[in-house]
């Protein structure tokens, strides 16, 4: 037996290594996912507050596993990112939600269409090359396009993410900053990135009614987003109260279970001829 195994842990807590195991299989089955049709892309609406129109989507990744079920993106996106497959996958996600996008369009639908990227999409010099193309292939303008970025996406890599998100820009890309005031940058790294768009992270939008904290930060960070001629989005918005109080501040965009969860594209198209808005 290795040391690792004589450990007393092992002996105590054997369902971290059956987690662990799990997670291993995973790791090896993912690049099999993207090549196999086991991954889908989910919509989920955004909401014009002032306008009460729809305005666009958040595509998000769900993996159907064959044996597994359904398995979090929250789960298997870091497992993607450490066995070098998020790169591919960013790639299927891009694929489809431009081929969705034209779609709408030809509907007669203008939503613009978000898509996630991790930090290895940033640090790729390919990146911005690959969605000029892809927007040429579907004949998406790409205005239609925001990419959300976290900050430590950014932080990983800046030099290079910066000039990856420069080029976006320069496309005609709308880039939203993810998860905004969780992340450690700060204005002087927000004021050197060529953004859109900030989206305030569900953990200050969730209580924003009971926790007088979250109402200053969603407050201010409105404030600061509109100051620097910013559209500013609020996720996790869940109830009809929360979504006055935005209103109420000046919030310009909502996402969540209120309007919508993330829908099938089946199920969104269903939603979609039934909403009023
Ligand atoms: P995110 O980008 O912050 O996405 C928002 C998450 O909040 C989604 O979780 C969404 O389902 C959830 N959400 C939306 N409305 C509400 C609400 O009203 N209340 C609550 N409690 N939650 C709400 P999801 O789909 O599980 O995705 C989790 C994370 O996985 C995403 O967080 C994103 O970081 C990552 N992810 C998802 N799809 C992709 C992808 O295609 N590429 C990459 N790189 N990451 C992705
Ligand atoms: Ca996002
Ligand atoms: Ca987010
Ligand atoms: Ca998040």
């Amino acid at each position: 037996l290795g040391k690792a195994q004589r450990s007393p842990y092992a002996l105590y807590r054997p369902e971290l290594d059956r987690h662990s195991l799990v997670r291993l299989a995973l790791m090896s089955e993912l690049k099999g996912a993207v090549e196999q049709g086991q991954l889908s892309l989910y919509f989920q609406p955004k909401l014009d507050i002032r306008q009460r129109c729809l305005m666009g989507v958040e595509c998000l990744v769900r993996w159907i596993h064959p044996v597994h079920g359904f398995v979090p993106p929250d789960e298997f996106i870091p497992l993607a990112e450490q066995t070098g497959n998020v790169c591919a996958l960013t790639r299927w996600v891009v694929r489809t939600a431009l081929a969705q996008s034209r779609a709408w369009q030809e509907q007669g639908l203008a939503l613009k269409t978000a898509v996630n990227v991790s930090a290895l999409d940033l640090a790729d010099p390919g990146f911005a090359g690959f969605i000029a193309a892809q927007l040429a292939e579907h004949a998406v303008p790409p205005g239609s396009l925001v990419v959300e970025i976290t900050e430590s996406a950014v932080m990983a890599d800046p030099e290079q993410a910066l000039g990856q998100l420069q080029q976006l820009c320069e496309l005609g890309v709308r880039l939203s900053i993810d998860d905004y005031g969780t992340g450690y940058s700060s204005m002087a790294q927000l004021k050197r990135l060529p953004v859109h768009e900030l989206k305030i992270d569900k953990s200050f939008v969730l209580d924003l009614l009971s926790n007088p904290d979250d109402d200053i930060i969603v407050r201010s960070t409105v404030e600061l987003g509109h100051n620097m001629g910013l559209k500013v989005v609020a996720e996790g918005v869940e109830t009809d109260a929360v979504l006055q109080r935005l209103d109420q501040l000046g919030c310009d965009i909502a996402q969540g279970y209120l309007l919508s969860k993330p829908l099938a594209p089946v199920a969104f198209a269903e939603w979609l001829a039934k909403t009023h808005w």
